[in-house]
């Protein structure tokens, strides 16, 4: 039987950006009874993995599988699945597949909406490289002439999630979604990853920050967790609320 799920669809640089950045929405959507599937460009076996790195006798390979079991478990944990794309990292680079198979994966998928990193990040160039791709292979997506299976995809909205260091990134946080029912859910994905213990303390404050400022914005007083998003595309509305 055909799977009639709603869908959405994250598009992960490295193998924990998802978690930090996007738990909470994916979680959520994941809640409401959506189909989250992330593709993951690379399992930041060199540039993310600090704490793999530093146990003795560790090698490339193993990096990548200690990664591709945390991200899995976390996927897991927040509902979603997750398929990796192996395309280096530092620089992630890729293939002509790969692409392809992102356009497939957007056929496939046809998502209500989509997340991903923003157009710049001076402190890591890969997060830009996946923001490119995610665009870019939207467009192949919708073009009819473009040669890969599947129903052409229609144009679901792109939202950016919030990188490590906004301001540097040029990140507007425009959307602040309330992740306050899954936050223990987002707590357990994050705990998950062991490579990057230093985070979790970080993005928990700061989901407290985004739930304060929601609040100040006009959203419900119980909200005590939020997650900031910034559009790429406009909104299209017909109430200006
Ligand atoms: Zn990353």
């Amino acid at each position: 039987m055909p799977d009639a799920r709603k869908t959405a669809l994250v598009v992960s640089a490295h193998a924990a950006d998802f978690v930090w950045r996007a738990g909470g929405a994916i979680a959520l959507y994941s809640s409401r009874g959506y189909r989250v599937r992330i593709l993951c460009l690379s399992y930041g076996e060199r540039g993310e993995s600090q704490g793999a790195w530093k146990q003795p006798g560790m090698t490339i390979e193993r990096v990548k599988q200690i990664r591709c079991a945390e991200s899995t478990r976390a996927a897991e944990i927040l509902g979603a699945e997750i398929h990796f794309f192996d395309s280096g990292d530092y620089p992630i680079q890729p293939s002509d597949e790969t692409i392809e198979q992102m356009v497939i994966e957007y056929r496939d998928l046809q998502p209500e909406f989509v997340l991903t990193h923003s157009f710049l990040d001076p402190y890591n160039p890969d997060h830009a490289t996946a923001n490119r791709v995610t665009l870019e292979t939207r467009v192949y997506a919708q073009a009819l002439g473009y040669p890969v299976p599947g129903k052409p995809l229609g144009a679901p909205p792109v939202f950016i999630f919030e990188p490590h260091q906004p301001e540097q990134c040029e990140f507007k946080p425009q959307v602040l979604l309330d992740v306050t029912p899954v936050w223990e859910v987002k707590q357990k994905a994050m705990r998950s990853m062991e490579a990057q213990t230093h985070l979790w303390e970080y993005y928990t404050d700061l989901g407290k920050r985004r739930g304060t400022q929601a609040v100040r914005n006009g959203g419900p007083k119980g909200i005590q967790y939020a997650e900031a998003f910034q559009r790429v595309y406009p909104q299209v509305t017909d109430q200006l609320s």
